[in-house]
């Protein structure tokens, strides 16, 4: 049995099987069922949304052996033929193709014979403002004085190239994008009609990458069928569309309400491991973005848990802020020496600026002790600063508290006091200054407070390195076996970790 193609399955046959078209689908029935009919039609929209086929119906409300009616029996000789594309009164031009006068000539030649077989002659011109200027000048011509037999269907993705005289002369429709929920409804009508088993948000997924298009919506059903093995999964479609884990970007933006510096690092590295197409994560960045700003201001837009919970942690300027941050980064995501990288740069820059309105200016907050957050955050930073010796030294025992347009405040631990100096403050203000690409002054407060500080950060670090290494090398066999047979002991000082 051979397979046909869902596109073509389901192609409606009737305007009420078009999806979210109503209010042209209304205008032209009304048309239809009063007999109220023009001599040229124009139908405008994007690619996939369904103009032709909008047409070919029109043309068998048109040509219906029954009578003209905006509901077509499709059972006539006529309906059937037109269904089949072999109806000999509706002729089909792709614009695209046939560009050259003579052949439009050719075809508006027959314009004044009566039909053949039908009520009307119909010239569907698909990709109508691909014509030359020829051919326009000769279909303008016709439709001056159009004979009453002769209908004309034009369709295109770009009306501002039609000449205004042939615009003026037809009616135009403009057909929609099908919204997401649209699509994502027919998806379920078809996939229960053909007996396919599937999960919600894996047809909600589709829908969202066919953006607007029902004819991409049924091409990727098409090959998702052939994906999953007849059940539609939603971690198996998210695999082949290349998206992301709503849930994965849900963490990390969590990370970063949190200011949760760490956890917002170790869900990066989690993405990064399972996501090679950057472009398209800053993308479901922007859009997961957009949707917080909306529900933000419009509180009873609709909206999934997930962003109704995220309106909450962000302000509205934190959120402003986080997409042009996600836009900027998005634009010169093609010059980072590596796309993870660039992206890990975007969220760090999020994590790092903070709108002025909502850092916190009163001394007493400043002394509060920091969370990890902001140590992550200055340890790489700090690692991207050209510092050494002294300098390096004194920025590693800081903790940064605040970033403003011109000031990097941090806390120093009032037992690192002394290694403070205007020559060492100068320098790190300088690398910050080269580094951020705008004049940065640092201000340093003391504190008696604990601080997590990027060099002690680096110290458990090392102790960590230390203590696997250490273990690796009690539990080696061959050490094992050495301790048994010579009665060995393991010199544990002697153990050093090499790598930094
Ligand atoms: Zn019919």
């Amino acid at each position: 049995m051979s397979y046909q193609v869902l596109a073509r399955k389901w192609r409606p046959k009737n305007f009420n099987e078009i999806v979210g078209q109503d209010s042209t689908l209304r205008m032209l029935s009304n048309a239809l069922d009063n007999e109220r009919l023009h001599h040229a039609y124009l139908f405008t929209g994007t690619r996939g949304i369904g103009k032709t086929t909008l047409a070919r119906i029109f043309a068998k409300c048109l040509n219906c052996e029954k009578k003209i009616s905006s509901t077509p029996c499709n059972n006539c000789d006529t309906c059937k033929a037109i269904d089949e594309g072999r109806f000999i009164d509706l002729l089909e031009i792709d614009a695209a193709s046939r560009t050259k006068v003579e052949d439009t000539r050719e075809i508006l030649d027959n314009v004044p014979y009566a039909p053949t077989a039908g009520r009307f002659k119909i010239y569907l011109i698909d990709e109508s403002h691909m014509l030359s200027t020829h051919s326009f000048n000769a279909l303008l011509k016709t439709l001056e004085e159009p004979p009453a037999h002769v209908k004309f269907l034009l369709a295109t993705t770009d009306p501002k190239k039609l000449p205004i005289t042939i615009l003026s002369r037809c009616l135009q429709f403009h057909l929609k994008r099908v919204s997401i929920e649209n699509i994502s409804e027919h998806l379920k009508n078809i996939c229960e009609a053909e007996k396919i088993n599937f999960e919600r948000p894996a047809l909600e997924l589709l829908a969202h990458a066919a953006d607007g298009s029902l004819r991409d919506a049924l091409s990727l059903l098409d090959q998702s069928i052939a994906y999953c093995n007849n059940t539609l999964v939603t971690k198996e479609i998210r695999n082949m569309l290349g998206t992301v884990e709503h849930e994965t970007l849900f963490e990390l933006l969590k990370a970063l309400a949190e200011k949760n510096g760490k956890k917002l690092l170790s869900e990066i590295s989690k993405l990064t491991e399972v996501i090679s197409q950057f472009d398209r994560l800053l993308e479901a960045l922007l859009s997961v973005l957009h949707k917080i700003a909306v529900h933000q201001t419009v509180s009873d837009a609709p909206a999934d848990d997930m962003i109704k919970q995220l309106a909450k942690n962000f302000s509205a300027e934190d959120i402003q802020l986080y997409y042009q941050i996600a836009l900027i980064g998005r634009r010169d995501l093609p010059y980072t020496p590596h796309p993870a990288l660039g992206f890990e740069m975007i969220m760090l820059r999020m994590l790092a600026f903070h709108p002025a309105t909502h850092t916190t200016t009163t001394e007493k907050k400043i002394m509060e002790p920091q969370k990890i957050t902001d140590t992550q955050n200055w340890s790489h930073i700090l690692s991207e600063l050209k510092l050494t010796g002294m300098a390096h030294a004194l920025a590693s025992n800081c903790v940064l508290q605040k970033i403003s347009d011109t000031h990097f405040e941090f806390a120093l631990s009032e037992k690192h006091q002394p290694m403070m100096n205007t020559n060492l403050i100068e320098r790190i203000e300088q690398a910050l200054t080269q580094h951020q690409h705008r004049a940065i002054k640092i201000k340093i407060i003391i504190t008696k407070d604990e601080l997590n500080t990027p060099a002690k950060h680096q110290q458990q670090q090392q102790q960590e390195r230390l203590a696997t290494a250490t273990s690796t090398i009690k539990n080696d066999s061959n050490v094992q076996k050495m301790i048994d047979i010579f009665d060995a002991t393991l010199s544990t000082d002697s153990i050093v970790s090499t790598d930094n």
